[in-house]
């Protein structure tokens, strides 16, 4: 049995109400196997428990492990080519990106989140050329950079089986293109070569073989409603049903999404998807930025839960979640930074304060954000949407042995008045550099700045070293269709929302 006694000067349990949150000054964790056996004071759970080796000196806060809901990537768009674009545009540039190598990219993607305090990431997998097989060995290097790293990992592979360039049948799309960039275009699409049948078979392998593990869950992701036929839709719900298993959609990110629903289904893509049993307390609708007022009370009224992916909404202008209307209506809402947050980074305690911020309206009513409710988005909130549900994301006993110290001195040098609350000092002062030590399933993988399970610096020589080699003809062909298209996508979406219909680019007030 391997246990320890974690110690800190004060640590923050879970969020009791968005107005409080557990605090235990000279707290205390013993761990044993991964799971918090006891907790208490320092001075208390040191006597009971002696000859246990000791984590922390008393100067550090000790946080649960944060959750990062909503992950795809380590190299981020921007660090391979593509720049920020309108979510729609963006799958084009975003063409450019080369391919790297999965597990050393998996790795960069945790050693960024694992700097910052998080011990547990939703990895929605997806946009994977390939047969069945290799995109199945492909998913198993992502599951293996995590196992080697040592942090908890919700998998799912985003099935998209249709409507996978712009919100139109790939056919039709392919068609309407000047014939020059019709084989280009079609090659690109005969790149992603799973079928249906292929990607639900690629859950089950992945679920049967994985399951048992401790820091490991699969679950299932239609990628989004344009992405997904009535019929896909249907066979996730019944095989996450089998399985017992959440899921986790793109869902209302952008406007054009929201009108691409009420095109095919003659409303709203929440309603849509209760059709199919797919709204419930094991579903998380990633962004959810134009949900309605009608889509909202239905999320609230079958616990769906909703995962605000903040700096992604920004950098892509698809617009600002109505944060503050899932919470009053009390719905559980998870952080997720996407493919990366406001510094091209995965910093959750950065994140935390943009979300923090972002709903900050006019007036003085209790409506906006507060710490403990972005305390409890980036911690029980998140741990809601993974396979880890229950198990993580609170300071509780028998809850898994996921801790972060973040030094005191780093919050409070030179000076912090002891009237600020300990709990605001963290949230809105703690930074990336503060973390002294992360523990995941009892383990520490984070220590001082370094990496404990994994040789940082030669993994990151390696992935520098993979992608010295010149592009690839196909590299080069993607690279020259992508700026092609633009002109052809961008005429697509002309006129594609009716602004009679709805008024969603935030023009209203400078009318008037
Ligand atoms: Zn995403």
């Amino acid at each position: 049995m391997t246990a320890s006694l974690i110690r800190s000067r004060a640590m923050l349990c879970r969020a009791t109400s968005r107005a409080a949150i557990e605090q235990v000054d000279d707290g205390a964790v013993v761990q044993e196997d991964g799971i918090i056996a006891a907790l208490g004071s320092y001075d208390d759970l040191s006597r009971r428990y002696r000859d246990m080796p000791v984590i922390g000196t008393g100067q550090d806060i000790l946080l649960p492990g944060f959750v990062n809901a909503h992950h795809h990537v380590g190299l981020t768009p921007l660090q391979l080519g593509s720049p920020d674009m309108p979510l729609e545009l963006w799958w084009i540039t975003r063409m450019v990106c080369r391919s790297v190598n999965p597990y050393l990219d998996t790795l960069y993607g945790a050693f960024d989140m694992i700097g910052s305090g998080i011990t547990t990431v939703q990895h929605i997998h997806g946009w994977v050329p390939g047969t069945a097989t290799e995109v199945a060995a492909v998913s198993e290097q992502v599951l293996r950079a995590y196992d080697d790293v040592g942090m908890r990992v919700s998998y799912c592979y985003a099935v998209r089986e249709q409507n996978r360039l712009v919100y139109q049948d790939d056919a039709v799309f392919v068609a309407s293109l000047p014939e020059a960039l019709r084989g280009p275009m079609q090659r690109w699409f005969d790149r992603f070569r799973m079928s249906l049948d292929d990607m639900l078979g690629l859950f089950e392998s992945l679920h049967a073989k994985h399951s048992a593990r401790r820091r490991t869950r699969i679950q299932l992701a239609p990628a989004n409603l344009h992405w997904c036929s009535d019929t896909a839709l249907d066979r996730l719900g019944q095989c996450a049903e089998r399985h017992g298993v959440r899921l986790h959609i793109h869902l209302l990110e952008t406007a054009y999404q929201k009108e691409y629903a009420r095109r095919r289904t003659g409303g709203s893509a929440v309603a849509h998807l209760g059709r199919f049993g797919l709204l419930h307390e094991r579903m998380t609708l990633g962004h959810g930025t134009w949900l309605s007022e009608a889509d909202i009370a239905l999320v609230a009224e079958t616990g769906t839960c909703i995962c605000h992916n903040c700096s992604s909404n920004f950098r892509l202008r698809s617009g600002l979640a109505p944060l503050n209307a899932f919470a009053a209506a009390g719905i559980t809402t998870a952080i997720g930074l996407d493919e990366a947050g406001i510094n091209d980074d995965r910093d959750m305690l950065q994140e935390m304060r943009l979300v923090l911020r972002a709903h900050r309206t006019p007036g003085m009513d209790d409506d906006v954000p507060t710490v403990p409710q972005v305390f409890r988005m980036a911690t029980a909130g998140g741990a809601q949407t993974t396979g880890f549900a229950g198990a993580i994301g609170e300071i509780a006993v028998g809850k898994a042995a996921d801790l972060v110290l973040l030094d005191w001195d780093h919050i409070a040098t030179p000076y912090l008045d002891a009237e600020t609350s300990l709990a605001d000092a963290v949230i809105q002062r703690g930074k990336r550099g503060g973390v002294r030590t992360v523990l995941c399933d009892g383990e520490v993988i984070y220590d001082h700045g370094r990496i404990t399970q994994v040789d940082q610096g030669a993994a990151l020589a390696a992935l520098h070293e993979e992608l010295q080699h010149a592009l690839s003809h196909d590299e080069m062909e993607r690279r020259a269709l992508s700026r092609a298209l633009l002109p052809h996508v961008r005429a697509f979406y002309r006129g594609y929302i009716d602004p009679a219909r709805h008024d969603p680019f935030y023009r209203t007030s400078a009318k008037t």
